[in-house]
């Protein structure tokens, strides 16, 4: 399980708090150890009143500098598949599942180090709280680790991508949710002839996405996961 003893986000993140009182608190967090070596706690950046919220795994070395999500490469990729799927990139909220960014370093350089279940679960009060708060109509979790922390659950990213899962969010309980890849898996794809099939199975997904938020996208159906085959994420 851990292997660290912290008590989660939960005791930093303000009861019924509004994005601006999170956003305020959410430097204060000392829920796991993750906040000892990081530049800045990296929050969720949109509008409260955002349809479509999208959740990555966690920030990574320029968003640790900047303190903003998906302002690396990474985010350009999501950018252009936003783009690409016809969904203004301003109109959706971007946060991540773990706000601190985990590493490990090697000289000079700091390489992304995924985060553990329990950092998922100790960061997951913030994530629950920013979905409370923006109440989207959709969220799309971007990777196994956003689909655990949305769905408090071993998410199978191949098997489930791309269509609205039968979860209820205890946070939202309205809101639709899908899973597809993370821009950086695509990204690390670049060069390479796979990457303009997973590139366009990310823009497919945000469509699926951009499509239930459209007047009569209710009529898409939820689906059943539950007898897929398995499948690495
Ligand atoms: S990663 Fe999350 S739980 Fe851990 S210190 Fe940062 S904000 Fe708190």
């Amino acid at each position: 399980m851990a292997d660290f003893a912290r008590p989660g986000a939960e005791q930093w993140v303000p009861e019924g708090g509004n994005l601006a009182e999170l956003r305020a608190a959410a430097p204060s967090c000392q829920g796991c150890e993750l906040y000892l070596d990081a530049t800045h706690v990296v929050f969720g950046s949109g509008s409260q009143q955002a349809d479509l919220m999208l959740v990555g795994e966690q920030p990574g070395d320029s968003e640790d500098r900047q303190g903003r999500p998906f302002v690396g490469p990474a985010g350009r990729l999501l950018a252009d598949a936003l783009a690409q799927a016809g969904v203004p990139g301003d109109s959706a909220y971007v946060t991540n599942a773990v706000k601190h960014f985990r590493f490990e370093e090697r000289g000079k350089r700091r390489l992304h180090k995924s985060p553990a279940v329990a950092h998922i679960v100790a960061c997951n009060p913030w994530l629950e709280a920013e979905v409370r708060a923006v109440r989207p109509k959709v969220i799309v979790a971007m990777g196994a680790t956003a689909g655990r922390g949305v769905l408090s659950r071993t998410v199978r990213v191949t098997a489930e991508r791309g269509r609205v899962l039968e979860d209820r969010l205890p946070a939202a309980e309205d809101a639709r949710v899908l899973v597809t890849v993370h821009p950086s898996a695509v990204l690390r794809l670049r060069g390479t002839p796979e990457f303009d099939r997973e590139f366009d199975g990310l823009v497919a997904d945000l469509r699926t996405a951009a499509a239930l938020l459209r007047p009569g996208g209710a009529t898409v159906p939820p689906r059943r996961w539950s007898s897929d085959a398995p499948a690495q994420s």
